[in-house]
Parts: C-alpha cells; sequence; structure tokens
C-alpha cells in the first residue's frame, strides 16, 4: 500500500528519449512512498495498486519540482541604490571600483543581525518556492572572512530547517577581495584556504567549494590555487567563469572536474570542449545578463553541438539579478539566449541537479528519487518559458508532501 497515488495527469519525467526529451506519459500516474517516487507509468500500467491517498488532477501537467541550482540568496539589504546609478550610466565595474557592489552588501550583511538575515532570506527563498522550486542552492559569499563566511553558512543551514525545500549549501569562498587586502592578494587566499576550507570540511556546512574569476574579481592563477586546496579536502567545485571577459576560467575549472560552469557569455570553443570532456554543466544565468543590459550571449550553439548539458537558474543576488521568480529564469533564457521550451525546463529540473551532483536523488521523475513535484495547471508545458510573470504552480510536493 503507497501512500499517495497522482493519477489523471501529463507527466514531464524528464527521463530523456530519443525525440522526446522530456520523457513524456500521457494519461499517466505516480506512486509514491516514504517520500519517494515508487512508479511512473501510464495509468493503465498501474492499475491495481492502492494508495492511502488518490488525487485526480483532471489533466494537469506534473513535472520534477523546479531547481534553482545557482542563488545568492543569504545577504543584508538589497542594492536598489545601484540600480539607480546604473539607470543613470554607471557600469557595473565602475560601481565596483567606488566601493559599491559586493562590498556594499557585505556591509549590511555584517551588520545584520542572525534573525534579520535568516527573516530577509526566508522571503526570497519563499518566493522561489511560491514558483515551483523544491531545490534551492544556496551559496555564501557576502562574508568574505572565515568567522563571517562560517556564520553565513550556518544561516544558509538555518534557512533549510524549517521549510518544506531542500537547500543546497555552496562554499563560495573567493568572491570578491575585501578592500583591507588590496596589497595582500596572496595572503587572503591563502587565509582562505588554510582557515575557511578545513572549517567548512570539519563542520560539513558545504560540499562544494565556488569561485569568481573575472576582471573584477580573481585571476586564474588564484582561483587554481583555491581548487588545487578544495579538492585535495575532498570538495567539488564550481565557479563563475567568462562573465565579462574570457580568462579561460571553465577550462582550468574542468581540469578539476567541476560540477559546473557558471555565466559563460565570454567562453570559447576550446572552454566548451574542455566542459564537454570533463561532463561539467553550463549553467546559464539570464538574469544577470539582462539586468546588466549585457550584448554578449552564451554560445548555445557551441553547448548544443559539443553535447554540454546546460542549466539554467536565477543567480538571485541584491546586486546583479534580483530574481525571484524560477520560471522567469526559463522565459529569459528562452527569449534572451534562444533555448527552447525544452531545453528551460531540462535547465531547471535534469541538469540543473546534475550542477549540484544531485542526479541520483532530484531532477526527473523516477523510481526511487525523492517525491518532489510540480502540478502546474497549463495546456501546454511551452507555458513555463512563455508566459512572463507566471503564477507558481497549482500544488507543490516536496518529499512526498503537500507544502
Ligand atoms: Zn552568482
Amino acid at each position: 500500500m503507497w501512500d499517495r497515488l497522482l493519477v489523471d495527469c501529463r507527466i514531464a519525467t524528464l527521463e530523456a528519449r530519443p525525440g522526446d526529451p522530456l520523457g513524456i506519459i500521457d494519461n499517466g500516474a505516480i506512486g509514491i512512498a516514504d517520500g519517494r517516487i515508487v512508479r511512473v507509468g501510464k495509468r493503465t500500467e498501474l492499475a491495481g495498486t492502492r494508495a492511502k491517498q488518490v488525487d485526480a488532477h483532471d489533466g494537469a501537467w506534473v513535472t520534477p519540482g523546479l531547481i534553482d541550482c545557482h542563488t545568492h540568496l543569504v545577504f543584508g539589504g538589497n542594492r536598489a541604490d545601484e540600480h539607480a546609478m546604473r539607470r543613470a550610466g554607471a557600469t557595473y565595474e565602475a560601481i565596483a571600483k567606488a566601493g559599491g557592489g559586493i562590498a556594499s552588501t557585505v556591509a549590511k550583511t555584517k551588520n545584520a543581525s542572525d534573525e534579520e538575515l535568516l527573516e530577509q532570506s526566508r522571503a526570497r527563498l519563499r518566493a522561489l518556492m511560491a514558483g515551483g522550486c523544491t531545490t534551492v542552492e544556496v551559496k555564501s559569499g557576502y562574508g568574505l572572512d572565515p568567522k563571517n563566511e562560517l556564520r553565513l553558512l550556518g544561516i544558509v543551514k538555518a534557512l533549510g530547517e524549517d521549510e518544506a525545500v531542500r537547500i543546497v549549501p555552496t562554499l563560495l569562498a573567493l568572491h570578491a577581495l575585501p578592500a583591507e587586502s588590496q596589497d595582500r592578494r596572496a595572503h587572503y587566499i591563502g587565509e582562505v584556504i588554510d582557515k575557511l576550507l578545513p572549517a567548512v570540511a570539519k563542520e560539513r556546512l558545504a560540499t562544494s567549494v565556488d569561485a569568481y574569476c573575472d576582471t573584477i574579481a580573481f585571476t586564474l592563477a588564484e582561483t587554481e590555487r583555491l581548487f588545487l586546496a578544495a579538492t585535495d579536502l575532498g570538495f567539488r567545485v564550481k565557479l563563475h567563469a567568462e562573465q565579462l571577459s574570457n580568462r579561460g576560467g571553465a577550462k582550468m575549472a574542468a581540469r578539476y572536474d567541476a560540477l559546473s560552469a557558471d555565466h559563460l557569455e565570454h567562453i570559447d570553443e576550446a572552454g566548451v570542449a574542455a566542459i564537454a570532456e570533463a561532463g561539467t554543466v553550463a549553467v546559464l544565468l539570464p538574469g544577470a545578463f539582462y539586468a546588466l543590459q549585457e550584448t554578449k550571449k552564451p554560445p548555445i550553439q557551441m553547448f548544443r553541438d559539443h553535447g554540454v548539458p546546460m542549466a539554467v537558474a536565477t543567480d538571485c543576488n541584491p546586486g546583479t539579478s534580483p530574481l525571484l521568480s524560477p520560471t522567469l529564469a526559463m522565459n529569459m533564457a528562452c527569449t534572451l539566449f534562444g533555448l527552447t521550451p525544452e531545453e528551460a525546463l531540462a535547465g531547471m529540473t535534469a541538469n540543473a541537479a546534475r550542477a549540484l551532483g544531485l542526479e541520483d536523488e532530484i531532477g526527473t521523475l523516477a523510481p526511487g528519487k525523492a517525491a518532489d513535484l510540480a502540478v502546474w495547471r497549463l495546456e501546454s508545458l511551452a507555458e513555463l518559458g512563455y508566459w512572463i510573470g507566471l503564477r507558481g504552480p497549482e500544488r507543490r510536493i516536496f518529499n512526498g508532501a503537500d507544502s
């Protein structure tokens, strides 16, 4: 006897088949027990099975719960003032050099109490959940020094404890160089490696380490120094790469079997070939492209030609992507980058799971996986990437329970 049986629904399993990238099952049914999917198939194939609760969905679509695999959700305050400055003509680089940008959020984060940070972050998390997310990756990165980074990872952990969502914490170990370390870059990176990484590993506050490799952040050599130490400690790595310029970050990350390389507007073909070879997911962040009014798009056709899996995420952060809607990220990925609606949906489910190293647990609807589902009252799934400002799913099921 199963706990739940969902019937009379159209299912996008995201278990791709030749000619059917979404793995569609018409007139389908899903059996759930102990928070996990037991069976997925045609209603007729599941005839005779019994469950404590049977939900008929009147032809609605069921997809895996959405996965936002790249966010910076935990921060203090916001940067609406810089939004206004950019409208007056200042560039992101100029604002960063004038002490704005990440540095201003670091200060606001430091000045906020744990409770304030938790409540501000919870509001953003709930917006993503209302949009259909059942898994949200959250990076640290606004603490900069070991003590404050550990504090933020503690808040990320606390955030997940009271909400019906899977939080995946990532240590964003090299985000920005603090003003007081401008002349001591190597020393700062040494502190991160010697103090922060071992503490995070010991307390199991994150399993992945991220960095920002670009003109206004860290060099390729500095990032590699971090990756060498992080992989030695057993962390997986991921990288903000090739957002504003091509530094070869993605190619280097591929040498460390990176889970993902993120942004990638400026990646070249050698970089694409390298991440294809490593199985690294290209995480596309159209919200940042949109907010910064960038013009250089990531090379989508090149990713397709090389067979690079593409994920889509909000990159929710106070400066360059204050985006709180997963389906709007999908719409932007289609409209701004040229993804097909099927690619956008795979980008927030199956490929997003891969970008987090959780493809055995979530991202598709298959026996043994967590019963994280979204039920959408739509005519076609293409509508997920079509509406601008779509309301969330009719029903969100996390670990087998309505939420
Ligand atoms: Zn980011």
